[in-house]
């Protein structure tokens, strides 16, 4: 659709140009600091930094009806630069003139309902939003298009020169830092910290399919994230990790398409995310945040945080029911199934500490939940996901086992939907279903594959062929006749087929 084609009163909000003043806000010391400079830590006391926009008073003004139009009308065009998260501009960060926008395919990931067979499953209705439908095929493509997105604006605005970025990562971070950086390849190169074989090997593939410098670090995630901070801190480089809080904005944008998805009707919906660093339960709380504060929604949803018991230490925070008796430990993490999640000192816990409380005192209730999961529900949930047509991938099943925990525990409402998180797509995690399917996993994991979830293919070899087609050598006329015939014949055999009357 065409801007001139659009209500004449909403016209000259469709295609927005730079309108906020944004700052960086030191969660610890509360000092303010310009977006003028890449900060990744206060530069006075090494806090963590939130990015925010002086300007959203002039948000709120507009008025809820208001944007629920100015969204809904965007949806409608054919602008590259509005078709992903920045549908959602003036939310996000409105100072990067929309012409430097990445925009790769990210966002707008369809919202899947559950069939009857899962519903009774999980004990309520719900959906799963596959954000393994993301260009790199994780929800992290919605950080980066951000984070991306303005430092292609800085590069540009001040003619930096070559730059490097950087990140650790458990997988998905770097395949997308790689994918967004490649994009931006005439002038920013790309290194990603692997933790050694603690990554899948598709993960592997993707930063190398795009051209990035991967260093493989003996240990874990958390001692990437390290190293990654001490460079940062020495040279200079653009940090990619979710300290960079232009991620988190772009994050924003999963609250934001499940609100838009509901017709802005969200104070029934019970939205379930997997935690690692937390950087994504933060964006989805801060997310719908913002659109509760500018009257864009009438009501908060509940939001349940999932964990694996081999990686809990949101969990074991807020096991104290008491805010002044909490004190945040980090853990030593044991092997997950739930790669992606499995940290053990998540670097937002400031963020979700500061959240859950904004978010409870809006909703003036109890709304955030952490439970905790086992790695066998984890490892099944996802199987059963999967058979029944979704493409959940282990921290998707994560989620639908959090929110089967949460059913149970009678935090979920009658009447309340889910809306599941599935931050990946299931191919990334094969080796862990065919871990599964061969009983491979390692007494850490204390996985015991279920007979009837397994699954291996068939060899179909018929004793009365002798003669098989290969490339090079076809077989005759008869020959062919009678292996198709026998190969028919066998394989309505295996699956036990009727024969026509
Ligand atoms: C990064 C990631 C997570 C964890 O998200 P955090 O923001 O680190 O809490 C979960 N699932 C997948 C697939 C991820 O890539
Ligand atoms: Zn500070």
């Amino acid at each position: 659709m065409k801007i001139a084609d659009i209500t004449p009163e909403l016209q000259r909000y469709i295609r927005p140009e730079p309108s906020g003043d944004m700052s960086y806000h030191c969660l610890s010391c509360n000092q303010e600091f310009p977006i003028t400079e890449l900060l990744y830590t206060c530069p006075e006391c090494r806090g963590l930094l939130m990015l925010e926009d002086r300007n959203f008073t002039e948000i709120k003004e507009l008025g809820g009806e208001k944007w629920r139009r100015i969204f809904d009308h965007r949806r409608m065009l054919n602008d590259p630069s509005l078709k992903g998260i920045f549908l959602y501009y003036e939310f996000i960060a409105p100072v990067i003139p929309l012409d430097l926008v990445v925009y790769l395919g990210e966002g707008h990931t369809p919202l899947v309902k559950a069939n009857s067979t899962m519903t009774r499953f999980a004990g309520a209705p719900f959906y799963f939003k596959n954000d393994g439908l993301n260009p790199s095929a994780s929800f992290k493509d919605r950080g980066m298009a951000c984070a991306l997105s303005y430092v292609n604006h800085v590069a540009k605005e001040r003619d930096l020169g070559e730059m490097l970025a950087i990140c650790a990562s458990t997988g998905d971070t770097s395949a997308s830092a790689a994918l967004y950086a490649s994009y931006l390849s005439d002038f920013l190169k790309c290194a990603v910290l692997l933790p050694k074989g603690k990554v899948t090997p598709q993960q592997l593939s993707q930063p190398l399919g795009s051209g990035a410098k991967v260093l493989e670090i003996p240990g874990v995630f958390d001692d990437c994230m390290k190293i990654v901070e001490e460079l940062a801190e020495n040279y200079n480089v653009v940090l990619l990790n979710s300290k960079n809080s232009w991620r988190i904005l772009g994050q924003e944008s999963f609250s934001y398409e499940i609100a838009q998805d509901f017709d802005y009707q969200v104070g029934d919906k019970v939205v379930v995310v997997p935690i690692g660093n937390a950087g994504n339960i933060t964006a989805v709380m801060s997310g719908f945040l913002k659109f509760f504060d500018a009257g864009v929604i009438q009501e908060l949803p509940k939001i349940i945080g999932v964990q694996s018991v081999h990686a809990d230490p949101v969990y074991r925070y807020y096991t104290e029911k008491s805010p002044d008796k909490r004190k945040f430990v980090p853990v030593a993490v044991k092997p997950s199934v739930a790669q992606a999640a499995m940290i053990g000192n998540p670097v937002s816990m400031p963020r979700v500490i500061k959240l859950v409380e904004d978010y409870e005192k809006a909703a003036g209730k109890e709304r955030i939940y952490v439970v905790q999961v086992t790695e066998q529900e984890i490892m099944d949930c996802m199987l059963i996901a999967n058979r029944h047509g979704h493409i959940a991938c282990t921290q998707g099943g994560e989620s639908l086992a959090g929110f089967k925990h949460a059913v149970e525990m009678g935090l979920v409402a009658d009447g309340e939907i889910g809306v599941l998180d599935s931050t990946a797509h299931a191919i990334k995690f094969a080796n862990f279903q065919q871990m599964y399917f061969e009983d491979r996993f390692g007494p850490e994991f204390k996985v015991k594959p279920k007979e009837e979830l397994k699954n291996a293919p068939i060899s179909v070899l018929p004793p009365g062929i002798s003669k098989f087609p290969k490339p090079d050598s076809p077989l005759d006329r008869e020959e062919l006749t009678l292996f198709v015939k026998e190969m028919a014949n066998e394989i309505a055999k295996i699956l036990q087929l009727s024969p026509k009357a």
